[in-house]
């Protein structure tokens, strides 16, 4: 149960949404937008966030888009996990959708959720900050289209009142070589000890991590040790196991030193697959 009051919002388009967003915040109302609901509810009843009002944005037609066109596919905001991954048409981030908590859970979080989320390892980014995707905010000031990485860094970097309206993948990326990796402490399903996804471009690998440290993240320096070929796989992982942004992530799941340990084995076993020709 949720032990106090909130209006309920439902707004049909995106001006709508951000015009209730700002009028409540001018009469000292706190506002939360709410997609699929589930941390939100779950913070609402432990009493982490009281807001005085929900906006609710599965109603507005431009965050619910899931279309290609011939330049890129457009995957809207409120997109659902389960959605996502049965669309079958972004291969990679279909993996990441089908690793992130259960299947009843998967049919409630959205895309922008996990994004925006307060739950560190916002997996979906991954295949996001690879495959030069690009993102459409929308807030008080209008539309802002921007490189998904420049507002991505390591949680969404929003000005006051914006959402996310839909991310965009550029078809290469849709049908590129890929892989992706989760490894849990104890069950299949959990929270990432180590999530990877990594693509191919032009002959080298990209790759972007989540459960290493305290938020996901992409690094060139990593990248350039991996695509280093002339160097053993082993060599490659303790390298790139080395340039880690900062220290590895410890908690209940594992510690910094275990994280570590099974970093560089899973990136020996991803970097010797590429070696013998089977990614
Ligand atoms: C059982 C369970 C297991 C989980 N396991 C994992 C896991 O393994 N890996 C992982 O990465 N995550 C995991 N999560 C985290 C989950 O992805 C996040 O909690 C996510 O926020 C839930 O999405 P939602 O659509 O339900 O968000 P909501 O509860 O609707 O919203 C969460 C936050 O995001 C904001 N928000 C939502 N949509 C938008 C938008 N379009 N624009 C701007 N802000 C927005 C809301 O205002 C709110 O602050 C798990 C969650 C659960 C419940």
């Amino acid at each position: 149960m949720i032990p106090f009051n909130f209006i309920y919002y439902r707004p049909d388009s995106l001006k709508e949404a951000v015009d209730i967003f700002a009028e409540l915040q001018s009469g000292g109302k706190g506002a939360v937008y709410y997609a699929g609901g589930s941390e939100t509810i779950t913070m609402c009843r432990v009493g982490s966030i009281q807001p005085q009002a929900v906006i609710d944005i599965k109603n507005i037609p431009d965050c619910a888009l899931l279309v290609k066109d011939i330049q890129m596919l457009h995957l809207g905001s409120v997109c659902t996990l389960t959605q996502i991954h049965n669309s079958g048409l972004f291969p990679l981030l279909g993996l990441s959708c089908g690793r992130i908590a259960d299947h009843t859970n998967q049919c409630r979080i959205t895309l922008g959720g996990n994004l925006s989320g307060t739950i560190i390892y916002r997996e979906t980014s991954l295949p996001l900050l690879i495959s030069d995707a690009e993102i459409t905010l929308f807030g008080p000031e209008g539309e802002r289209i921007l490189p998904f990485k420049n507002v991505f860094n390591g949680r969404m970097q929003f000005k006051p009142g914006e959402l996310i309206v839909q991310v965009g993948v550029p078809v290469w990326a849709l049908s590129a070589r890929h892989a992706h990796i989760k490894k849990t402490a104890n069950e299949k399903i959990d929270y990432p000890l180590v999530s990877l996804a990594a693509i191919w471009k032009d002959g080298n690998i990209r790759i972007a991590f989540s459960g290493v440290c305290s938020y996901p993240f992409r690094s060139e320096q990593i990248e350039a040790v991996l695509n280093d070929r002339t160097k053993s796989c082993a060599e490659r992982a303790e390298n790139a196991a080395g340039l880690l942004p900062e220290s590895a992530y410890s908690d209940g799941e594992g510690t910094g030193e275990y994280r570590l340990f099974v970093l560089k084995n899973t990136l020996e076993e991803l970097l010797e697959d590429w070696d013998n020709a089977l990614l």
